[in-house]
């Protein structure tokens, strides 16, 4: 099915259930309701003269015309190209132009920016994009008035035109490691995994999730609102950009069954003094996913009597999610382990060098094999051959496969630091901090060293009212319980870490700032 097709079953369905809620304005949708919006601003962009393939970009927070425009696009066929909102014009202006859009619907104001202000400075150098619509603005006004010169039958005469697999979107990765590059996805890949996440979660059109992780990633709009719209569930936008507080009142509000939120959002609300005054009892399930999840924070969560919460992994590039955690899995395995792979997926981890296959408990590259893989990076023949060989997606992280499948994510290729010839995985050691009463979140990293070649350094952020830790404090805690050289040699006390809009934490970024700090 394509998008469109798939939406339409749903409203067929389930005409009269809430689709949306947008809890910064109060606005809901019927699901009957966003058809008939999406409908209309589908045939608004046609009467713009947006054809089948052509890339149509989105920079905005979370939104209700984010979500109306994700599936405005979808039944015209037209690429929606997904700008992270915290980009400026440089970013803007590179990946505008890679990707060849014609046009942009944007965000009025965001964070205090005046967004039109700054696509206005590089539209001089974007001769291709030829319109600009402003959310809330005359400019939105005018393209939804458009409808009226696009009649019913030739919007549906465009989708009947369209294929599964016809790309359908752009999603920058989150440039945790580097510049984001540009995955083009098609309808099979992100409805399909939208369809079995929503599985993963036993949804039904009972269900009301609550999606505080941005839209302009796959953890917002794929394992959000595709797998919302194909199980006829509700999505939930807590707020424009995430806050524990208003993501928990918006729970307790709309009676949410399903919460959503990589690691750190789920410490930033756990660790929230009044969380026990939030009526959190209608949730039973939800998603953690995006980067290491502690199992003690997991533990929390699930302790908290949200006993069906899932841990998810996977990359932009497929779609995103390969493995995901079941209820029905032991204790161990669903606080340990990113889950088993998905249905329709393979997954396999080689040893990189040779990319044989290595023995199950052995650490390898894990690779990722279905439906889901990207069609490639966009206009990247070069980079998307080195990624996908022979069907397979070359993830660039390190995993631990069991006997009984359950995959275990050990960190990044580009993360594991070498000291002194052994090498360490930072996420044991991450593991190992969070035990540590008085630590909130930790991280590790390899700094240079002359002796070792490389030494490891911890940051820390302390719960409130902890005592001042130091180095020596620290090293103490882990003293005879992890061994010598697993021991990091410094530490560095913080507030927050270095993130991307995505909730990763940017250790490209602490590695240089550690050079400055040790300096
Ligand atoms: P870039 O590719 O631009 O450097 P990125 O890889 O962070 O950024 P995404 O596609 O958003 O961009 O994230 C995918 C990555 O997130 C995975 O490759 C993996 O490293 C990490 N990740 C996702 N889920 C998990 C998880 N449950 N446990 C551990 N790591 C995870
Ligand atoms: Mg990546």
């Amino acid at each position: 099915r394509t998008i469109g097709a798939d939406l339409d079953a749903t409203v067929a369905a389930h005409a009269d259930r809430d689709a949306l809620v947008e809890m910064a304005s109060g606005r809901r949708w019927t699901y009957a309701q966003l058809r008939h919006d999406v409908d209309e601003l589908a045939r608004g962009f046609l009467a713009m003269g947006v054809q089948p393939g052509d890339r149509v970009g989105i920079w905005a927070p979370s939104c209700a015309e984010w979500t109306l425009t994700q599936y405005a696009t979808a039944k015209i066929g037209a690429v929606l190209v997904t700008v992270n909102p915290a980009y400026r014009t440089h970013e803007l202006q590179y990946v505008l132009a890679q990707a060849g859009a014609s046009v942009l619907v944007c965000t009025q104001s965001f964070k205090g920016s005046d967004y039109p202000q700054m696509v206005a400075e590089v539209r001089d150098e974007l001769p291709e994009l030829r319109e600009v619509v402003v959310i809330g603005t005359p400019s939105w006004d005018a393209l939804v008035a458009g409808a009226r010169s696009v009649d019913a039958d030739e919007l549906a005469r465009v989708g009947d035109g369209l294929a599964p697999d016809d790309p359908i979107n752009i999603q920058y990765t989150s440039g945790t490691t580097g510049f984001p590059k540009g995955a083009t996805l098609s309808h099979r890949n992100i409805l399909g995994n939208g369809w079995f996440v929503g599985e993963g979660c036993r949804y039904t059109h009972e269900d009301r999730i609550c999606i505080p992780v941005p839209f302009y990633h796959c953890f917002g709009m794929v394992m959000g609102n595709l797998a919302a719209t194909s199980h006829g569930a509700c999505m939930v936008i807590p707020a424009p950009a995430f806050d524990p507080a208003l993501t928990l009142a918006a729970v307790a509000a709309e009676r949410c069954t399903s919460l959503y939120g990589v690691p750190t959002m789920f410490i930033a609300e756990w660790a929230l003094p009044d969380r026990e005054s939030y009526d959190l009892s209608t949730l039973r399930t939800g998603i953690m996913a995006g980067s290491p999840c502690p199992a003690e924070l997991m533990r929390q969560v699930l302790d908290a009597g949200i006993s069906d919460m899932t841990i998810c992994y996977g990359m932009t590039e497929t779609s995103p999610v390969s493995t995901q955690t079941s209820p029905d899995d032991p204790f161990e395995a669903k606080v340990g382990t990113v889950g088993r792979v998905g249905p329709h997926l393979e997954v396999k981890v080689v040893d990189p060098t040779t990319g044989e296959t290595v023995p199950r408990g052995e650490p390898g590259e894990l690779c990722t094999k279905g439906y889901s893989v990207m069609l490639g990076y966009w206009r990247e023949p070069q980079k998307s051959a080195e990624a996908i060989r022979d069907g397979w997606m070359h993830t660039g992280d390190l995993a631990v496969m069991d006997d009984e499948g359950f995959v275990r994510i050990t960190g990044r290729i580009k993360d594991v630091v070498i000291r002194g010839g052994e090498n360490i995985y930072p996420r044991e050691i991450e593991e190992f901090l969070y035990t540590h009463p008085d630590v909130l979140d930790a991280q590790v990293i390899g700094v240079p060293d002359e002796r070792y070649g490389e030494e490891l350094m911890a940051w820390v952020r302390l719960r409130e009212g902890a005592e001042p830790m130091t180095a020596q404090s620290l090293r103490d805690f882990c003293t005879g319980r992890l061994a010598h050289y697993k021991i990091p040699r410094f530490v560095h006390v913080v507030d927050d870490f270095p993130m991307t809009v995505t909730g990763k934490v940017r250790k490209v970024e602490m590695r240089e700032a550690a050079a400055q700090i040790l300096r």
